[in-house]
């Protein structure tokens, strides 16, 4: 699937949300040489020994370069020859590449692995949150199943951590927050899991949300207080800041406001959340999704306001939606912003289009960005797999002695036509262990 542009006329959620910027092998491994490594970690009562600690796979090619053997000891990559006994799995000369980070997707809302959804036009974000409502209504799965059917698939495709936004409103109470809960029990072993209660409706404009947004924090099932448009959709800045920042203080819980207000208006709104961040010393814990009054700024504009994101080291999240609104990756982590990329809306009432793929995002970078070389590709890889990783707070499967043992094994020639064409992930190994195999989630 290839990001196109709307059609004149139609109205998406690119289009929208535009619009609302410009007003405001083998199968698998091909052989496995001993048992799966899922079933390689046999800890023996009391002290293992490092060979049962221990899965090396074998023939393998980190980035695309030279074969070698990658040891994993205690779920991490190890320096040194794997010792005689440990488990082994073949990688079969297969490119060896870091797991995928999505800083931004809505599992709640998404209809994967269910019946097509034709869609209605709209034009404002409220005529978007009315189908939410009646599609959400229409489900006959609880949110948890459709949210597990859907970041199960993501695992089978390379991700190993999520930012997950859910629904919190009155029409919806928990139910959303409580679904990606169930779904993230159910896949500890394979995925990380931040969840943001997302004010989808609004904030003052919607009563009742607050409440909510608070007993969600005050449970302990949610990571993040969201937010939405402070001016463009809730038209009340500082109460919508403040009411969204107090949460998120009084519980010890991070912030991720979505942010489509464009020109003025967004950054008057970014202004406000880089205030409350220093005043309420939530350095590194605030996110701000989306931003797309950024990439209209100037250059001198865009460094002023990079730095003062950087100085609260408030971390910015992108879906690279169009070229006109994708944000400036390589520019803001000049200035030491950190920047995830992510899936947003899967299927859902918002778009048809989406798949929790980060390797098909990292491609869809690379074609909005427009880039031609090596670098520029891989840099679209890096920023699909360290990027929310960065975002998120974990930290680099890059395959070096230390880092988590979290990659993915593909067929290819490299890094950049790797991007390009997006090959099927043979393996998926989290933490040392095989969560994925020729695309499919080990359930
Ligand atoms: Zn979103």
């Amino acid at each position: 699937m290839q990001p196109s542009p709307a059609p004149a006329g139609a109205v998406s959620r690119r289009s929208m949300l535009a619009g609302a910027a410009a007003v405001a092998g083998a199968t698998a491994v091909s052989a496995v040489a001993a048992a799966p490594a899922s079933a390689a970690a046999p800890v023996a009562a009391g002290k293992p020994d490092r060979a049962s600690r221990t899965v090396v796979f074998r023939d393998v090619r980190p980035f695309g370069g030279a074969a070698t053997d990658l040891v994993v000891v205690d779920g991490r990559i190890a320096d040194g020859p794997a010792p005689r006994g440990a488990k082994a799995v073949n990688g079969g000369g297969r490119i060896a590449l870091p797991s995928l980070v999505d800083a931004h997707i809505h599992p709640d809302k998404t209809t994967w692995g269910g019946p097509w959804v034709s869609r209605r036009p709209a034009e404002t974000i409220a005529d978007f949150v009315e189908q939410d409502v009646e599609l959400f209504r229409a489900q006959t799965r609880s949110v948890a199943e459709r949210a597990y059917g859907l970041m199960s698939h993501a695992v089978g495709r390379g991700t190993r951590g999520m930012r997950a936004h859910a629904d919190v409103a009155p029409a919806y109470g928990l139910a959303g927050v409580e679904g990606l809960a169930e779904a993230r029990r159910r896949l500890r072993h394979a995925l990380d899991v931040q969840i943001v209660a997302f004010p989808q409706h609004g904030v003052i404009r919607t009563p009742g949300t607050a409440r909510l947004l608070e007993e969600g924090a005050r449970r302990g099932i949610v990571d993040m207080i969201g937010g939405i448009d402070p001016i463009g959709f809730d038209h009340a800045l500082d109460e919508h800041l403040d009411t969204v920042f107090g949460i998120a203080d009084r519980h010890g819980v991070g912030v991720d406001i979505h942010l489509h207000d464009g020109g003025d208006e967004g950054v008057r709104a970014i202004r406000g959340i880089i205030d409350r961040t220093r005043a309420l010393s939530l350095a590194g814990k605030v996110t701000i999704s989306h931003v797309f009054c950024l990439p209209g700024l100037s250059g001198r504009d865009l460094d002023a306001l990079a730095t003062d994101l950087a100085d609260q080291d408030i971390a910015l999240t992108t879906v690279a939606p169009s070229r006109d609104l994708v944000l400036p990756i390589a520019r803001l982590r000049e200035h030491g912003v950190r920047v995830g990329l992510g899936s947003d809306g899967v299927r859902d009432s918002w778009s048809p289009f989406g798949n929790a793929d980060m390797l098909h995002r990292a491609h869809i970078l690379g074609w909005v960005t427009d880039v031609r070389l090596d670098e520029e590709l891989a840099d679209c890889y890096r920023a699909a797999a360290h990027g929310g990783a960065d975002v998120m707070g974990l930290p680099h499967a890059d395959l070096r002695p230390g880092a988590p043992a979290d990659f993915v094994l593909v067929r290819g020639q490299g890094l950049p036509q790797v991007v390009v064409d997006m090959p099927q992930r043979d393996l998926v190994v989290h933490g040392g262990t095989v969560v994925a195999r020729d695309g499919e989630f080990l359930s």
